[in-house]
């Protein structure tokens, strides 16, 4: 398509971008913007980042841009780097011969189930159109021409609004499982519909995401439900049987639609979407903590249930045990585990409120989050967390003397705390408010 037959104009394309593109040209290489970002544009959306291909190798990027750093090993590519903002620089990659030569086999391999390992062979343009995963996204916009080529029909498929697999579906998906996700997140991103072959097959290829390392997973799932679609991708997870293969432990509890647990996750993300949509700042750790909530409270009724152990030993195991089940899945950074655990373990704290412990829970630096928390399953389970929920939102409202008399009143009005009965009789840990 030349630059009349299409509507990307340089002002959309974002200054770093066309630098890159422009030093990358100058300096004799291809250049081309690629997936995402052409395929936005053509749509008329907003690009959130940009990928560049080109046939420069990683190390002649390198050379080109002081800015840049190598990253992966499965995929190995080039990041140029301005601030917070990270332009992805990949060199067009190649058809995989067979593995009988040596060289190559260093550079691609797959797995016995077709499985791709690594993908490092270098090609030409055309085949790296091959290479990508969905023909909406295998568009290139050329700095040389400003026209696009669509080598797999992309444009048609924006027209009929369906996500299609370049080649052969299934071998697509053997080849990288985690594009089942991706097909779901564009259908929910951009409103379309997956085609029936590349749709039809994922219930019965879902298992193969137990093949994806952990820690690729982490990021595939945050682009699920971190990019403000994320009640439709929850959707579409659970039509495709997917959600289960990420989160085994809370699917269990998901049978009934509404089901506390069903209403909370679903609830979750509804703010979520709303908090991104408004550029408001959302964490990994407080949507992990809601979808996980559930798993562990019943792991801790189930060990409760065992016997020989107090609420709060059973409420620590539990949050190990989860978390530890869930690990096996996707990878949590400790940045984010250890906030979880603070949320989890505020949910108790907070309806432990007497006296001075209601000002240090304030100044807690999860605080915010876990009260948060609180009100969301306040809103699913009514009665008694209610109350607390209104109580710490007054609490938090109030001036010293109306604070004073939130605490009188809990006093007054018989509430248990921890400090309402004489110190002898207390038991040692309180059962947590379920
Ligand atoms: P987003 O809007 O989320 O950035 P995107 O299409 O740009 O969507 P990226 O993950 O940024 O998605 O990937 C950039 C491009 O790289 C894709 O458009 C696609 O062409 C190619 N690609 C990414 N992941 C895969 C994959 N697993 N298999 C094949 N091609 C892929
Ligand atoms: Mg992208």
């Amino acid at each position: 398509m030349p630059r009349a037959d299409h509507s990307i104009s340089r002002s959309d394309i974002s200054e770093n971008a066309l630098k890159v593109l422009y030093r990358l040209h100058n300096a004799g290489f291809q250049a081309f913007l690629v997936g995402g970002c052409v395929r936005d544009m053509l749509m008329g959306l907003h690009p959130k980042d940009y990928d560049v291909a080109t046939d420069a190798t990683p190390e002649q990027v390198k050379e080109l841009f002081r800015n840049c750093r190598l990253i992966g090993r499965r995929f190995r590519l080039a990041h140029v780097v301005f601030g917070r903002d990270v332009i992805e620089v990949a060199t067009f990659r190649g058809h995989h011969q067979e593995e009988d030569d040596e060289q190559t086999a260093k550079l691609s391999k797959r797995s016995d189930e077709g499985l791709l390992l690594r993908d490092n062979v270098f090609g030409s343009l055309e085949e790296d159109a091959e290479r990508r995963d969905f023909t909406i996204n295998a568009m290139y916009y050329n700095i040389a021409d400003f026209s696009v080529a669509d080598f797999a029909g992309g444009m048609q498929a924006i027209k009929a609004r369906e996500i299609r697999l370049i080649g052969d579906p299934e071998t697509r998906y053997r080849e990288d499982p985690v594009r089942m996700l991706r097909a779901v997140r564009f259908a929910a991103k951009l409103d379309m519909k997956i085609s029936a072959s590349c749709g039809d097959l994922i219930p019965k290829l879902a298992p193969l995401l137990a093949n994806i390392p952990p820690a690729r997973l982490f990021e595939e799932v945050l682009k699920l439900f971190m990019s403000g679609h994320g009640l439709r991708t929850y959707e579409l997870l659970q039509q495709y049987g997917l959600f289960n293969q990420l989160f085994p432990q809370l699917q269990p509890l998901l049978k009934k639609a509404d089901s506390k647990e069903s209403q909370l996750i679903r609830q979750v993300l509804i703010n979520t979407d709303e908090r991104v949509n408004q550029d408001m700042k959302v964490t990994p750790a407080f949507l992990y903590a809601a979808f996980l909530w559930y798993p562990v409270d019943a792991r801790c009724q189930e060990l409760q249930a065992e016997g020989g152990i107090s609420p709060l030993d059973a409420f620590n195991m539990a949050v190990n045990d989860v978390l530890h089940r869930q690990l096996q899945r996707i990878m949590i950074p400790k940045r984010f585990s250890l906030p979880m655990r603070d949320i989890w373990a505020l949910q108790h704290r907070l309806s432990r409120r007497f006296g001075r412990r209601a000002y240090q829970l304030l100044e807690h630096p999860k605080f915010r989050a876990a009260y948060d928390f609180l009100l969301l399953r306040a809103e699913q389970e009514g009665g008694e967390l209610e109350e607390l929920g209104k109580w710490w939102t007054d609490f938090q409202d109030a001036d010293a003397e109306g604070r004073k008399a939130l605490l009188d009143s809990l006093r007054e009005g018989g509430v248990k705390t921890s400090r309402s009965r004489s110190k002898r009789r207390r038991p040692r840990t309180k059962k947590p408010v379920q």
